[in-house]
């Protein structure tokens, strides 16, 4: 028998009643400046772990538990739960509402600051496969996003809910608006696929802007061939440096301008105009760019 069944569980926590009940017993107070909206609909939290493709063989790293209302169906949902909650306030109230699940480790931590390899090697030795669930606190959505992209971390989904216009972002294709470096950092990575979008009557207290719960499925290997990850990166936010300007450019700019006139030839070899804007071009065009800048010696 697990310990989860070995206890009368209470209500959920992802319920305003419940959610309230605990802030008012800790007398907790929200600080905005952290990010801090809990979600309390019951429907979108099982769509979030539904997306996450769990099991008790498997891991599940949570960012930012608040009051555990995610955590509980984590820990219901995967062998072992890791979360990270940079609000010591927090951290007796998670102990106190997850003493039922003997499956869950509450650390308390800058998810931008942990060595998350060692908590890795810590708490998911054995796992088949690991994921990241997370209600992400907006004010850092991104740079959580790149660090758990560019670590190469052995990650199998990335659940999350977002921000809807940073979901659009991530999900964006070539020539739009919300195309730039984001989405070619997400998708170069992961295959985006949007889960549902989400009304903020869904959380306590309430944000001014609507939500959206993103699945990022790691893929096997890059989405494009490149010979160097970092310098395709750099030509990427190179191109991107200055939205209105020509990738020709932008791209003067990286190379310096004694080396401009070179750029012509590099822009021939792949085919594209050096007139087009960085948003047009797709992940293999950027591909091709970074390496003929290469080998044309105008990049390191
Ligand atoms: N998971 C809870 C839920 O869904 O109800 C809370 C989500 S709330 C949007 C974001 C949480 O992230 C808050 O608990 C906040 O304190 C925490 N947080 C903010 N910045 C963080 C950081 N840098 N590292 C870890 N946790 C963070």
């Amino acid at each position: 028998m697990t310990t989860n069944q070995t206890h009368t569980r209470a209500a959920a926590i992802a319920t305003p009643t419940r959610t309230k009940d605990i802030i008012r017993k800790h007398g907790f107070t929200f600080k905005k400046s952290l990010g801090q909206n809990f979600l309390i609909d019951k429907n979108i939290l099982d769509k979030i772990v539904d997306a996450a493709d769990l099991g008790p063989a498997k891991g599940a790293l949570e960012i930012g538990p608040g009051v555990g209302a995610l955590t509980e169906r984590l820990a219901q949902e995967a062998g072992r739960v890791a979360a990270l909650e940079i609000d010591g306030r927090l951290i007796p109230i998670l102990q106190d509402v997850l003493a039922p699940y003997d499956n869950v480790s509450v650390v308390h931590a800058d998810v931008l600051k942990a060595d998350l390899r060692q908590l890795w090697q810590e708490r998911f030795a054995g796992t088949e496969s690991v994921s990241v669930v997370a209600n992400l606190p907006y004010y850092v959505t991104t740079p959580i996003i790149m660090r758990l992209l560019e670590e190469h971390l052995p990650i199998e989904n990335i659940v999350v809910m977002v921000q809807k216009e940073v979901a659009e972002r991530m999900a964006a294709k070539p020539g739009g608006k919300d195309y730039g470096t984001l989405s070619i950092a997400v998708q170069y990575y992961c295959e985006p696929e949007l889960v549902c979008i989400v009304p903020s009557g869904a959380f306590i207290p309430a944000p001014n802007v609507d939500s959206a719960v993103i699945k990022l499925k790691r893929r096997p290997k890059p989405a494009v061939d490149v010979s160097d990850e970092e310098r395709y990166f750099r030509v990427v936010h190179a191109a991107f440096a200055q939205r209105r300007k020509t990738l020709g450019n932008n791209l003067a700019a990286l190379v310096g301008k004694e080396r401009k006139a070179e750029l012509g030839g590099v822009f021939e070899r792949c085919g594209i105009d050096p007139t087009r804007r960085g948003e047009t071009l797709s992940l293999k065009e950027f591909a091709a760019l970074a390496d003929a800048l290469a080998e044309a010696k105008l990049l390191s």
